[in-house]
Order: structure tokens, then sequence, then C-alpha cells
């Protein structure tokens, strides 16, 4: 009830016996971003109560977001209030003088990490477009904004409007309810090429000093995959700024081939990927969000099946450059930056990096290694710095700040998606992020700018004026579609 019909119907509750008014605690936003991380509370559903006994119907749940996944500690405890009705049903005060009652427990108070001008921004960026932006802390794992598009503003979901707004936006065909962040399952396209370059490296198929003579793509017995002009042959770090897609193709190939390192084809493929494992590729990271997908890294029993037993590196040579059946969600290749900005080791990514009163998870703050030395990662890193300075991400310069970052391609049935993967600074990095466009195009085309814009805003808590004026820009730029609902 608003106040104003409250007010009304006080005045006349007398010839309502046995109805009364009882206050209930609903949500309040002072923003209209970030819903989907939020999310937001509903009454349970009949599973809730026979679930859980602190349950009744009509009680409300957290349906998604923090609200569902930190349900427990954010319900806190109920009270009883036990009263004396007489036979009309109008209260004649406490039982026993209150001595059964027991006292509400409020819930406890949680702290995000996220950025609320970084998330506006991102929203911003993301208008009329799918896709999503995930940017992490490095040192900490901590989410600095969660951009998923199109999205909506929380306070749609609160009161009376709920039920009428929620199945407008679950019949929306662009599923504004859908976390991409976390849900949306790419293949992360040429961004996955650092992830190649690592485990060669590490068993030894390359050196940095490995060079590919690429002259426009990797041809062989037939199979050809393309690449754009660029000088050849490339050295690892040249290979990495101009994404070249030879030097991987042919990585991979030389690799599941090796017959002096790995038995056959099956346990190379198996080294590979348990390498992709532990960058956080193929499991659900586990965020302390619900509905994480894990996306796909293939194994050797996938490819035995697919193949019946017949197939070789060139069978699968799209999975070097991020393609083919690897599939990953903007979180995974987010985290895959701070990796790298942390030369070799990531904390699970979260959202909540306080609760009241008690320690969040272990999980949120141990290191997790990958199976690379940081020696490695430090190539890698020269590679990303190269590719902003002279190769495929020099959109991503940030005047005074050095910017390491790495563009994606993915190629897609309908038009291209556009991603961009990075961190900065490059020798004390602050901010990991990925940005995620479908049918955006080349990873220079969105990915980029919207990264920089990102990370410059993040690492100078604003934008310049000519930044502030490409931001206009590139929020006014829609793909295909209207404006994203909100
Ligand atoms: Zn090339």
């Amino acid at each position: 009830l608003s106040s104003e019909e409250f007010c009304v119907f006080q005045e006349k509750l007398f010839r309502f016996p046995g109805f009364y008014v009882q206050r209930r605690s609903i949500r309040q936003y002072q923003s209209p971003y970030a819903a989907l991380v939020l999310g937001d509370i509903g009454e349970v559903s009949p599973a809730d109560v026979e679930e859980d006994e602190y349950y009744q119907n009509g009680d409300f749940i957290g349906k998604q977001g923090v609200e569902r996944s930190y349900e427990k500690q954010l319900r806190g405890e109920k009270g009883i209030q036990i009263l004396l009705r007489d036979a009309r049903g109008r209260i004649k005060g406490r039982y026993m003088d209150g001595k059964l009652d027991t006292k509400t427990v409020p819930g406890k108070n949680l702290t995000l990490g996220l950025d609320l001008e970084l998330q506006a921004l991102g929203e911003r960026l993301m208008e009329g477009k799918l896709g999503s932006i995930v940017a992490i802390e490095p040192s900490t794992g901590e989410v600095l904004c969660m951009v998923s598009s199109p999205t909506y503003d929380p306070r749609m979901m609160v009161g009376r409007q709920r039920g009428k707004n929620h199945l407008a936006l679950s019949r929306n065909p662009l599923k504004p309810l859908l976390n991409r962040s976390i849900m949306g399952q790419y293949p992360p396209g040429s961004t996955f090429k650092t992830t190649q370059a690592l485990t060669f490296l590490q068993e030894g198929i390359i050196t940095p000093e490995t060079a590919y003579p690429c002259y426009h793509g990797f041809i062989y017995r037939g199979l050809k995959v393309g690449c754009h002009g660029h000088a050849a042959p490339a050295k690892l770090v040249p290979a990495i700024g101009t994404s070249c897609n030879a030097y991987f193709c042919w990585g991979l190939y030389y690799m599941f081939g090796n017959r002096t390192k790995y038995k056959n084809v099956q346990e190379a493929m198996t080294v590979w990927k348990d390498y992709m494992v532990s960058m956080g590729f193929g499991y659900k990271l586990g965020i302390d969000l619900p509905g994480e997908k894990r996306g796909l890294i293939p194994n050797a029993p996938f490819y035995d099946k697919a193949y019946r037993g017949s197939w070789n590196g060139l069978t699968v040579i799209s999975i070097s450059i991020g393609q083919g059946e690897v599939n990953a969600t903007p979180l995974q290749i987010a985290n895959l930056g701070a990796t790298i900005a942390n030369r070799g080791y990531f904390i699970t990514p979260h959202v909540v990096k306080q609760i009241q009163d008690e320690q969040i998870d272990t999980l949120y703050t141990r290191r997790r290694y990958t199976k690379v030395e940081a020696r490695h990662y430090e190539t890698v890193v020269q590679g990303m710095r190269r590719a902003v300075l002279a190769g495929t991400c020099r959109k991503a310069n940030i005047p005074g700040i050095e910017v390491c970052g790495k563009t994606g391609t993915a190629q897609n049935r309908g038009h291209d998606h556009s991603v961009f993967m990075g961190f900065a600074p490059m020798n004390d990095p602050k901010i990991a992020i990925a940005v995620y466009v479908e049918n955006g195009g080349w990873g220079a085309d969105y990915g980029v700018p919207l990264g920089a814009l990102m990370m410059e805003q993040y690492l100078n808590g604003k934008l310049s004026p000519e930044s502030e004026k490409l931001a206009e820009m590139y929020q006014q730029r829609h793909i295909g579609y209207g404006t994203a609902d909100r």
C-alpha cells in the first residue's frame, strides 16, 4: 500500500473485523544500477517453504543475485510476538506479558566491492548493445563492476509492480534477466591466445625467441586458417601484439604432434586441458552469485567420441585461437586478465567483500596458482603491452598509464563478437577487465575503446573531456536493436 492508501484504509479499518495492517520491510535503491548483481526478493514458493522451516507462505526470499546467495545473512532472524485477541479479532494485549516472545535479529550488512561510478559508466556504454563488461581488482579478486546488457532498473522489482514488471522482463526476447557476465558462454576468440602462449612456454614447445613465418595464415595439408598482414616471421611478443593466428595454430599443432613428450594426441590434449582448467576455464570459478555457468574446455574423450578416435592437432586447430568448442563466460575472461596481471595466480572473483561480524569464505581470500611459472607470464605481459603500443589494441592507450591488452574478434554465425581483455597499470595492476559486445565486429570496434574508457574512469576517478565525448558517442551507438530496457 502507498502511504495515501494506507491512511484511507486505516480510517475504515474498524469496518473490517479480523483485518489488520502489518508492516514489512521492502527494498529501497538509491541508484538504478547493478540490478542483476543485487538481485531481488519475491514471495517464497511452495518448494522454499517445504525446504526450510524458517519460511511460511507469504514470506519473502532472495530470488536472484546477492539477495539469493546471501539470503541467510540478509534475512536475519524472525522475532515472535504472541498477542491476545478478542472474539472479533481485535488485539487486546500481549500474551503472558510477552514472556514467550522472542526478539527479532536484523539482517547483516554486506559491503560490495563494486565501484558504483564504474558500474554506471559500464551500463551507459553498453546501452543498445548485447553483452557484458566485468572488471576485477587483481590483488583481491573483488569484482569492481559487472555489467550485463540489456539490464533494468532494480526499482522495478519493488512492491506491487514487481509481478507485472517481472513478467514483462522474463518475456523480453533480449533476456534482460540473464546475467550475461556469468551465464553467457561465448567463444573467447583471440584473448585466448595468451593461454596458449603460456602453455607452450611452460611445456617447452616454444621459447620467447621462437619465430613463425606467417604469410597470411596457417596453411597445412589443405587446411587454412587466415591471418591479416603483419611483419613476419614474428617472435612470440609481436605474435601476441599483432594477434597472429598462424603462430598459435602452429604451436598447438606442434604440441599435439610431439611424440617425444606425449605418447599420443589424447595425452597431449589432457595436458593442454589441465592448463586451461588451472587458469579458471572449463569449470565454474565459484563466484558468490547464483547461476554461474562453467563454459567449455573440450577433452580427449570429447573428441574421441566426436571423431571416432581418429583426430589430431589439425582437427581441433581452432581451439588454439579461442574458437571451435572452447567457450567461456565474460567473468572467466576477466579472471584471465587478473591472472596475467598477477603473473600466475588469481583469487576467486567475488562481489561481497565484507559481511558484518562474519569472515568471508576463505575461497575468496586464497590464491589459486595456475600451472605456469611467473617468468612466462612476464613474456605474455610484454606481448599485451606490445598490442597496446603497436598492435591491435592501440585505442587502449591511455596517456600516463601503462595499459596491457588483447583484442578478440570471435566468429559467430551472424556478425562477429567484439572482445577485449586487459589490465592496468602494467607493473602495479589495479584493474583487470573483459569487454564482450555481441555482434560488435572487430575487437577494436567496441571491445578496446570501451575497455579503455572503463580503465580510465577507474584509475583516474573520472574521464577526461575528450573521453567523455567518446563515451557519449559509444553510448548512443546501438547495435541492431532498440534502446536497452531501462
Ligand atoms: Zn599471422
